[in-house]
């Protein structure tokens, strides 16, 4: 498994959508680049060998398509082009200048981070978000099937756990912090109480801990958030 994170370039000239796919990758745990004209994108691409392009073909001067052929005839980095909304026509010619996949505005976040991962595995580059099946060393969490195996046991889990578990597990060894754990286990609109992210906590390390009380799996970060450690 990698341990940095990837680096994505992300070519796109309307900056409130940039900044939003920055901003959702960032939380995924890529490192992000935005170029918003396809000359930039192609000299920073030269310069810095990202691990994934993602490439709106609607940019200002040269073409989306255009930037594809040449980085295609440089390297195999994978590329997602960005199509405006009913222009199949456009999504295969950029297949045919060597996109490897697409995706049509307006996408969901969700949509957008589905098709990285996917593309990124490809080349074997994803990051522990990529797999149906989270693993550390003694954690096992399939979410298609929704099992937790705690050390080759199965080990019951009520749904809010399960989510949480898995904030953790994608981001392993890495901070999660208070934040980001909420809004991904109860939405962006959650305005309860913050208290309740702890008693998760603390039901699930009496779940999956050896001590729960002197637990070195989940790990509180004073302040900040909780760090999943498991190697
Ligand atoms: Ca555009």
């Amino acid at each position: 498994m990698l341990t940095e994170s990837p680096l994505v370039l992300v070519v796109e000239d309307e900056e409130a959508l940039a900044d939003s796919i920055r901003y959702n990758l960032e939380r995924e745990g890529y490192t992000v680049e935005i170029a918003a004209d396809g000359r930039t994108a192609v000299q920073r691409f030269r310069a810095a060998h990202h691990d994934l392009v993602l490439l709106d073909l609607m940019l200002p001067g040269m073409s989306g398509l255009d930037v594809c052929r040449t980085l295609r005839a440089e390297s195999i980095v994978p590329i997602i082009i960005v199509t405006a909304k009913d222009s199949e026509a456009d999504a295969v010619a950029g297949l045919e200048v060597g996109a490897d996949d697409y995706v049509k505005k307006p996408f969901s976040m969700r949509e957008l981070l589905s098709r990285v991962r996917a593309n990124l595995r490809r080349t074997s580059l994803g990051v522990a978000a990529d797999s149906d099946v989270l693993e550390s060393a003694s954690l096992r969490l399939d979410i298609d099937r929704h099992e937790l195996q705690v050390r080759g046991l199965v080990v019951e889990l009520r749904p809010k756990e399960f989510d949480l578990l898995e904030a953790l597990l994608r981001r392993r060894g890495r901070l999660a912090t208070r934040q980001i754990l909420i809004e991904d286990v109860w939405g962006p609109g959650y305005f309860g109480d913050t208290k309740t992210l702890d008693v998760h906590i603390k039901r699930l390390r009496h779940k999956i801990e050896a001590d729960p009380n002197a637990p070195d799996l989940i790990v509180t970060v004073r302040g900040l958030g909780y760090k999943l450690l498991d190697d």
